[in-house]
Order: structure tokens, then C-alpha cells, then sequence
């Protein structure tokens, strides 16, 4: 079967998908082209779901594994093309069923179990709108998303629709029904059980004609830097998510490829659902939370080829001293990317030493859909550098101007926004209930990320940070990033925070919040010589004055540090939005 497969794929197999020449991919490229790598819906349109699962489950690649679920308790299960084609139409007619129409909001909140995967096509293919909550928010926050994104579903679980939902039922009058994934039995008729509802259904479900413009994803930002913000995505977000997913995370046929996030942020969707079936390969989804040595052996045993993680979770393996490829078996695994907060190069340099291989950062956001800047496998790799702009995008360093226009900054290093001109497959339709501020993030023709960088003279972006966090100290302008990752160069820092604290003499004043790797003593000494460490590699200007050790900062759910948390705190403020905040 396998070897007849290669034979008929055989010139999709040879060619070497990645960007060998730079250049020349970037200048000939054309987002008409990778139309042609959809097939279409016999029904008109395109959708998510046929080109996802369906085109591969009525190929050769039927019987081919497209989801390969680790449980938290050791469980595994594994579902070939063809059984996600049946169960993603029974899940779709069990929508049907219940008079959910096209555009209709369905919010699921679950761990990383099959159903949950399995649900998110369904929902596309009755193009219904998925709404993925991570399954740790609590109820305020459930709420809050529920109800500002006209919840009529919502596919949960005994336990925590018990704990979170069902205090609040009240105050959610739109729901229409709650489907628990683990019922036997229906309880009335709005709160239902799957498993009987599944029974039910028929596995052949035939996708209604889909426009690609028509809304197939809502997600909330992560609410870093305040509210976090409802972002509405359309079908054809694919175009950039099978681009991605080829040049990007460089996917071939057998690829085995794990993706860490939760599908409670867009990386969980974009490269944790969505991109992987585009091509076809199979897709690791393991339920449990970070824990090193599980990591390791799910790269060992599940023979791991391509590998999408977090800045978080990497900081948190080098926390570890050990020597990964002595004591695993990781000759599968070919490319490490890193996406949602800055990689710090000391990191980067880590991957190389312990990993064998340099981790590839990648810069985009919940309003981008998908990766707009990458540091490429078949290229050299610049640690601390977020790489370049995909073939497709262009990605700038602007200086907005006062009179509303915008000026492009084409000297070298010189720091700016981080802007991509509009157009592109997968950018954000709106923000929900936020037109000013979708229209706002417009200017003189340039979408403006709210980040800021630079680019050297080879046309690669170095992330400075978040507009929001930038720091005014004695009429310089610092990044947040650079100090951090100096600081985490010291061998006794694990991670590293950096503010501006309100000076009257300086304007604002570097100060550093610090972790420590296990073995070291928070003493005064350390502190003054982090102070002394910083001076000498960033000049008194920039380096940190105040150094204050914590034994946790504060986060994200998905692992970002939150940097406004660490000032409001600082400065005895109220904390704002603390709706993602990792317990
Ligand atoms: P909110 O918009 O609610 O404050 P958020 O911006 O963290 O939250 P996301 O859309 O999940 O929400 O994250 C995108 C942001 O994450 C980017 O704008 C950027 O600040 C940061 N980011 C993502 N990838 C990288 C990267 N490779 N390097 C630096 N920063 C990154
Ligand atoms: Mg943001």
C-alpha cells in the first residue's frame, strides 16, 4: 500500500518544499498558485473541512493515521483519514439536527480529547463558527467569551460544565444547547450526550456550498497586553495555513508532527488542527500539560519528525540539565519552531548544543491567521532573529506619522512598527463588536501589529517588543527583550521580566524581574551581580537598575509573560484583565 502510495507521489516526494532560494520563491510567488492545491467543494466553495480530511479520506491516503491521540493517563487512540471524514460528518449532522444554520456560534470547552478535534470539522463542515475556549479559564471568563460571541452551542464535559457553566446558565438566555462529550444519557432536552447523539447520526454528511469568505473561526487574543480581543476568521485562512504549512514547517507526506498548543489559542487551531490535515500528515495531540520527561518520550516513541512549541516550554527544558539526545532516541525528529513570545538566542543556542539543531522562531499573532515571518529550515538560522517574510507577505518597519500617514523605515536596524500590508489569505475579518478598533489597526495602508522591531540589512526581523511595553528611560527607547535576554545569558537566571517603573529624573526606570534555575540562592549578591552582569553587556544606559527575584512570573495560560501585570503590580494599580492568567 505504503510503497505503491510513494511510487504514484512519487514527484511530490522528491521535490524539496522548503525555501532552497529564497529569492527567487519570494519574487515568483503567487497566492493563485496554491489555489491549485485545493480541490474544491463538489458543492461549490471551499471549505476547511473538505480540504482538510475529506479530499485525503476519498484518496490513497484514506487509511493513512490523521489524528494520533496521547491520553493523559497513558490511553491511545488513532483515527485514519477515513474515520475522521465518518465522525467529522456525524458530529456535522448532529449539528443539523439540532437547527444549528450556517454562522451560528459553536464554543467548545474541553481538554485535548479526539472529540474536541473531531467537533472543530464537524463545525465547519455545517459552517457553523468554531469558538475554542481553553479548558482551564474559569467561569467569569467562560462567560464573558460566551456571551460577547452569541454562544447556541456549546460541546463541553460532565465535569466542567458542572463546575463553570451550569452556576451560569441564567445569564446565557442565547444557548440554545450543551453537549457533554462523557453523558450516557441526555439529561433534558437541552443538555444532551454525545455519545447518544453520535449513535444517531449518519457518517455521510455533504458540505453545503461554502463562500471563503464566510466566518469559520472566532478566537480571543491572549490577553497580554489588556482585554483580550474576539477575532473573526474566514475559510480562507488555508491559503496562508497550507503555505505555512510547506515552507514554513516544511511538511512531507509521512511527516509525524506534534504541536503543543491548545487549541484554546490559535496555534492550536491554525497549526494544531487545521494546518497538518491540509497535507495530509498525521497529527500528535497529547491531553496532558507540559512535563519534560513525557515530552521526551512522546519524541522518542512517537517518532516525532516536525516539532511546534512555545518559548515557555523550551525555557522550561532548558531549566533541566541533561543531555536529551544521549538518553532519548530523537533521530526523527528534523525541525523544531518556536512561536508566541520572543526566542530568546540563548535558547536557540541551547537547541543547538543539548538538541542537535537550532530552534526556528516565528513571529505572528491571533489577528494574522497564520506564520508571517519565519526563520526557514533550509536556511541559516539567526539567534534572536524572527526571520523573514513568507513568499506572499510583506511584512515592513514603519514610522507612523502624526498627520495619519506612514512612512517606511528602509535603513537598516533602525527600530519602528512591524507592519504587513493588507491582503493577505488569512488576516483578520474584524474584531468582534470592535469595528473602530479593526479599522483603527489600518493605517495609510499598512496593517500595524501593535509590535515592534527592526530588520538588519539581509531582510531579517529582530523582535524589540510589544509597543505597549517599550520602555522611556533618560530619552532612550528600550526593549523589553534584549535586557531580558541578557539577562537570561547569566547561568543562574531561568527567565526574565523587564518593565519600566515611573522615575522622576529618568522618565522610567529598567527594572527586571527574575526566576532562578533550581541550585541558586535569591541573596543580594546575586542581585548586585545581575546588576554588574547587565551594566557590562548593555551599558549603564539600558541595563537593568532594579533586580527584583520572583519565584514565578506572571503568565499567560499559553505561556507569555505578562508584562503589564509585573508594572501594574509594581506600581500598586489594578491589574486589569487577569482573565488569562496561568494560576
Ligand atoms: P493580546 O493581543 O490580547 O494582548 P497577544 O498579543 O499575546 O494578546 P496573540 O495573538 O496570541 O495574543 O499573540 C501575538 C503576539 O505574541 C504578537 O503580537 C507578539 O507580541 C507575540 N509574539 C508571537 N510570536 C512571537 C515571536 N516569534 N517573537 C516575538 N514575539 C512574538
Ligand atoms: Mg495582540
Amino acid at each position: 500500500m505504503l510503497n505503491n502510495w510513494i511510487e504514484k507521489n512519487k514527484n511530490d516526494f522528491l521535490v524539496e518544499p522548503n525555501l532552497r532560494d529564497y529569492e527567487s520563491a519570494y519574487s515568483s510567488f503567487k497566492w493563485e498558485d496554491v489555489e491549485k492545491e485545493f480541490e474544491g467543494l463538489p458543492s461549490g466553495g471551499l471549505n476547511i473541512a473538505h480540504e482538510a480530511i475529506d479530499r485525503h479520506a476519498n484518496s490513497d491516503k484514506a487509511e493513512n493515521i490523521a489524528l494520533l491521540w496521547l491520553g493523559e493517563k497513558g490511553e491511545r487512540d488513532s483515527f485514519t483519514y477515513l474515520q475522521m471524514k465518518k465522525e467529522t460528518a456525524k458530529f456535522a449532522n448532529v449539528l443539523k439536527s439540532l437547527g444549528i444554520v450556517k454562522g451560528e456560534r459553536v464554543f467548545t470547552l474541553s481538554t485535548r480529547v479526539p472529540e474536541l478535534y473531531i467537533a472543530a470539522i464537524g463545525i465547519f463542515k455545517n459552517i457553523n463558527v468554531l469558538c475554542p475556549l481553553f479548558s482551564q479559564f474559569g467561569p467569569d471568563p467562560i462567560l464573558q467569551r460566551m456571551q460577547s460571541g452569541d454562544a447556541k452551542v456549546l460541546l463541553t464535559s460532565k465535569n466542567l460544565f458542572n463546575k463553570k457553566v451550569r452556576p451560569m446558565m441564567e445569564k446565557l438566555p442565547q444557548l440554545r444547547y450543551i453537549i457533554l462529550i462523557d453523558a450516557d444519557e441526555d439529561e433534558n432536552e437541552m443538555i444532551l450526550s454525545l455519545p447518544k447523539l453520535m449513535q444517531k447520526a449518519s457518517e455521510i454528511f455533504e458540505i453545503p456550498t461554502t463562500d471563503p469568505e464566510d466566518m469559520s473561526l472566532l478566537h480571543f487574543t491572549s490577553g497580554t497586553t489588556g482585554m483580550p480581543k474576539g477575532v473573526v476568521h474566514v475559510h480562507k485562512a488555508i491559503y496562508t495555513h497550507w503555505m505555512t504549512g510547506r515552507y514554513v514547517l516544511d511538511f512531507h507526506y509521512d511527516d509525524n508532527y506534534w504541536c503543543t498548543a491548545d487549541p484554546g489559542w490559535v496555534t492550536g487551531t491554525s497549526y494544531g488542527i487545521i494546518t497538518p490535515w491540509l497535507h495530509g500528515i498525521t497529527n500528535i495531540v497529547d491531553e496532558s500539560e507540559f512535563n519534560a520527561l513525557r515530552w521526551y518520550n512522546i519524541l522518542q516513541n512517537e517518532k516525532v519528525s516536525v516539532f511546534y512549541t512555545a518559548p515557555t516550554a523550551i525555557r522550561r527544558l532548558m531549566r533541566i540539565d541533561n543531555e536529551p539526545t544521549k538518553e532519548y532516541d530523537l533521530s526523527s525528529l528534523r525541525l523544531i519552531q518556536s512561536v508566541g513570545e520572543p526566542l530568546n538566542p540563548e535558547a536557540v543556542i541551547w537547541g543547538v548544543e543539548k538538541l542537535k539543531m537550532a530552534i526556528h522562531d516565528n513571529w505572528w499573532q491571533t489577528e494574522t491567521g497564520g506564520i508571517m515571518i519565519a526563520n526557514f529550515i533550509s536556511q541559516t538560522v539567526r539567534p534572536g532573529s524572527m526571520g523573514r517574510p513568507l513568499p506572499g507577505i510583506t511584512a515592513a518597519i514603519v514610522r507612523q506619522n502624526d498627520n495619519g500617514t506612514v512612512t517606511e523605515i528602509t535603513e537598516a536596524d533602525k527600530d519602528g512598527d512591524l507592519a504587513l500590508k493588507p491582503g493577505w489569505p488569512s488576516m483578520f475579518r474584524t474584531y468582534l463588536h470592535h469595528e473602530e478598533k479593526y479599522k483603527k489597526s489600518f493605517v495609510d495602508g499598512w496593517y500595524i501589529s501593535g509590535d515592534l522591531a527592526y530588520k538588519d540589512e539581509d531582510g531579517y526581523f529582530w523582535f524589540v517588543g510589544r509597543a505597549d511595553d517599550i520602555i522611556k528611560t533618560s530619552g532612550h527607547m528600550v526593549g523589553p527583550f534584549e535586557v531580558e535576554s541578557i539577562l537570561m545569558e547569566h547561568p543562574a537566571v531561568a527567565e526574565a521580566g523587564v518593565i519600566g517603573k515611573p522615575d522622576p529624573f529618568i522618565g522610567e526606570l529598567v527594572k527586571a524581574f527574575v526566576s532562578l534555575k533550581t541550585g541558586y540562592e535569591p541573596t543580594d549578591e546575586l542581585k548586585q551581580e545581575l546588576i554588574g552582569f547587565g551594566r557590562k553587556k548593555l551599558g549603564v544606559a539600558v541595563a537593568p537598575k532594579e533586580i527584583e527575584f520572583q519565584e514565578k512570573l506572571p503568565k499567560t495560560r499559553s505561556g507569555k509573560i505578562m508584562r503589564r501585570l509585573l508594572k501594574s503590580r509594581e506600581m500598586g494599580l489594578p491589574e486589569g484583565d487577569t482573565s488569562t492568567l496561568e494560576d
